[in-house]
């Protein structure tokens, strides 16, 4: 995260003006993981990969009346997380990963989420998105998180010409002061859904639309 992104002044504006029409347009923005402890965050964003945050909002209420803290996750019995998580997709991996970084939190930190960004990246399948979620939910500590809303509406909208979620990050956090960061990110993830749809955007009925970058934005009408 080191090199910086160099703003014009007039492309900061732009920028300006857009969050201040997704803040308009999306002022009961949240996450949509219902979760009660960092931890149960840490659990859910590892299974919210390739999976819809609806599903796991479904597996975890059921799954946290079964495993209620790290240790209880740390001793499951081979298969038995496995099997709870199955219909949130790749379970094995993710299985493996909330184990073991039940394990870690055990062993390093008494059970508890870190509110540190190096620490959150030593666990099992923990990578920036998923740190930044933490951080941002839990510690109030700021950080964009580049899911696949984001990736797709920040193109788009031009505020990078990146795939590389470390290069949007990078992009996004040059563009507003800190305490815009993880709200940017809510807005994308509803955006995303409701309107800046990946197949089929809404463009005729976007509140972005006059400010937004996208070429094709004119020959994409839909209701
Ligand atoms: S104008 Fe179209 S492409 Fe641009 S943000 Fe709105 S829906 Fe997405």
């Amino acid at each position: 995260m080191a090199r910086k992104t160099v703003i014009s002044q007039k492309e900061k504006e732009r920028a300006v003006a857009l969050f201040e029409i997704f803040r308009e347009t999306y002022p009961e923005v949240r996450c949509t993981l219902d979760y009660r402890s960092p931890f149960q965050l840490l659990v859910m964003t590892i299974l919210a990969a390739q999976c819809t945050d609806a599903r796991v909002n479904v597996v975890c209420s059921d799954l946290f009346k079964r495993f209620k803290n790290p240790r209880d996750f740390a001793e499951t019995a081979p298969g038995v997380l496995e099997e709870a998580i199955r219909s949130c997709g790749f379970f094995n991996q993710k299985a493996r990963s909330i184990r073991e970084s039940a394990r870690m939190l055990l062993d390093e930190y008494n059970g508890e989420v870190p509110a540190d960004m190096e620490a959150l990246l030593r666990l099992p399948g923990v990578g920036r998105k998923i740190a930044n979620a933490v951080l941002g939910e839990c510690f109030g500590v700021q950080g964009v998180i580049v899911d696949t809303h984001c990736r797709r509406v920040t193109n788009r909208l031009g505020f990078t010409r990146h795939q590389d979620p470390t290069k949007i990050e990078r992009d996004l956090m040059a563009l507003w002061p800190p305490e815009h960061w993880t709200i940017y990110s809510h807005y994308m993830v509803f955006h995303g859904r409701a309107v800046c749809q990946a197949r089929s955007p809404k463009c005729a009925a976007c509140p972005a639309r006059e400010l937004c970058l996208w070429p094709k934005k004119n020959v994409r009408k839909t209701s």
